[in-house]
């Protein structure tokens, strides 16, 4: 007798945007009701259109109508929603078994993600990894294992960082509200201090670390710290590309210090920028690399990846937990990283920049509210200013987000101030779609 499984098969959606009812529709103000009498107030939704199913850079809402995903569920669908080949492999594990626990009896997929992460993330020297369920946990337990390998305390983090929201990732991010506000005390023996933002601050690289160390030798001391954690590029923060030679001053002084270099590549990393790891890209070598978001094709996957002296420096027990390194997740992790090898996906995000940059910038041009356009990659903002200052303007932000909605593109927001535009589009999307959205948001500003 065969029992044989149906694989469901991706749905077909034909990539481009098309509005059908009003935004948000009837079937999506329905479930919004049903949801405000039962889901917390507390967790919000930027654009409360149910989504019914997705493929490549589409996702289609249950009133039918299709959106530009510029967002990918904030960088999670980094090689496009539903691919073929993730969800080939996710559903094969699912039906192979769905948990053993790692650390009762183990299984090779996670094996395997460990040893991708340690050829993919930078640096040729022997690495190991733990995998975890959230990026913030990753946070979680980079600190934990720098703590343990370097017997002290101090964590250093830089103004605009977020790292997510569990109590020690909440007392390491730079905004308060929403992500802290009224929920202390916090984990203590956090020390933050200024970054690189060029747009703001005019500093060259060896200024800003400079102004860096300075900050963390006066406050703190290096000899007081476990670690420096640091978004190679800001993520919530707005995508601040740092000056040249920033971050590898902070690096040499982690290194001439005893202090564990961490580089939370949750955003930045799994080829958003063009590269594995956007470390790469200002010639790091990090001490301990964390990944999430983009690994797993959207199921939840998150790890720690360093030097082996230093993740051994854990006891046996003292990492893991009950759905670390799923096998379901760790299946699809392994399809992504095959995915970005044999369709060559770190090109794409260069081609995406090459589209996104210069029609910002032609926006730029006309809209001298734009003060800013940056990022690397399919990892691309906009910071908009009150014309003729550097003050944000968050207002513009609003209306543009808004406007773009109405019309069939999700488009995020960022900014300490709520005054950044930020595209982190699959790098599925096509050029065509690009043009396509760019289009709205130009209609979007000519409306401001
Ligand atoms: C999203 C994010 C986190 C937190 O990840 P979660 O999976 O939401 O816990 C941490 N660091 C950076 C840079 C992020 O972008």
């Amino acid at each position: 007798m065969t029992d044989t499984l149906e694989t469901p098969s991706a749905p077909v959606i034909v990539q481009e945007r098309r509005i059908v009812t009003a935004i948000p529709g009837p079937k999506s103000q329905q479930l919004h009701e049903r949801r405000r009498a039962v889901v917390s107030d507390g967790v919000s939704s930027t654009l409360p259109v149910y989504i019914d199913h997705a493929h490549g850079a589409i996702v289609v809402d249950v009133d039918g109508n299709q959106f530009i995903d510029l967002g990918a569920g904030i960088g999670v669908t980094t090689i496009g929603h539903t691919n073929d080949a993730v969800v080939a492999a996710a559903t094969a594990q699912l039906a192979d078994f769905t948990h053993t626990l790692f650390t009762i009896t183990p299984y090779e997929s996670y094996v395997r993600v460990a040893e991708l992460l340690a050829e993919h993330t930078p640096g040729d020297h022997a690495k190991k990894s733990v995998l975890v369920n959230s990026g913030a946990e990753a946070v979680e337990n980079g600190v934990k294992i720098a703590r343990k390998y370097t017997g002290r305390g101090g964590i250093a983090v830089l103004e605009h960082a977020y790292h997510g929201r569990t109590n020690l990732t909440m007392a390491m991010n730079f905004k308060a509200a929403p992500y802290s506000t009224g929920y202390g005390p916090f984990a203590g023996d956090v020390y933050r201090a200024p970054n690189s933002y060029p747009f703001h601050d005019g500093l060259t690289g060896p200024q800003a670390a400079a102004r860096t160390i300075g900050y963390l030798e006066k406050t703190v001391g290096a000899s007081e710290l476990a670690c420096l954690v640091v978004e190679p590029i800001q993520g919530e923060g707005g995508f601040q590309v740092p000056a040249d030679g920033y971050l590898p001053a902070l690096q040499q002084w982690c290194t001439d210090n005893g202090i564990v270099f961490i580089a939370d590549e949750i955003q930045s990393g799994m080829a958003r920028t063009g590269k594995y790891f956007a470390s790469e890209h200002f010639g790091l070598v990090p001490d301990l690399v964390l990944s999430a978001k983009g690994i797993a094709g959207g199921l939840p996957l998150a790890g720690v990846t360093g030097r082996a002296e230093i993740m051994d420096a854990s006891q046996p027990g003292g990492l893991g937990g009950t759905f670390g390194g799923n096998p379901v997740a760790a299946a699809a992790a392994v399809a992504v990283f095959e995915q970005i090898e044999s369709h060559n996906l770190l090109a794409e995000a260069g081609r995406i920049e090459g589209v996104l940059k210069p029609g910002l910038l032609a926006l730029q041009e006309k809209h001298p509210v734009i003060g800013d356009v940056r990022g690397i990659g399919a990892m691309i903002a906009i910071e908009l200013v009150q014309e003729g200052t550097h003050e944000p303007n968050s207002a513009a932000v609003t209306s543009i987000a808004a406007y773009a909605a109405q019309n069939g593109v999700i488009l995020l927001t960022a900014g300490t101030y709520g005054n950044v535009l930020r595209f982190l589009p699959s790098l599925a999307i096509s050029d065509e779609l690009l043009v396509d959205a760019l289009g709205v948001i130009a209609d979007g500003f000519a409306a401001l």
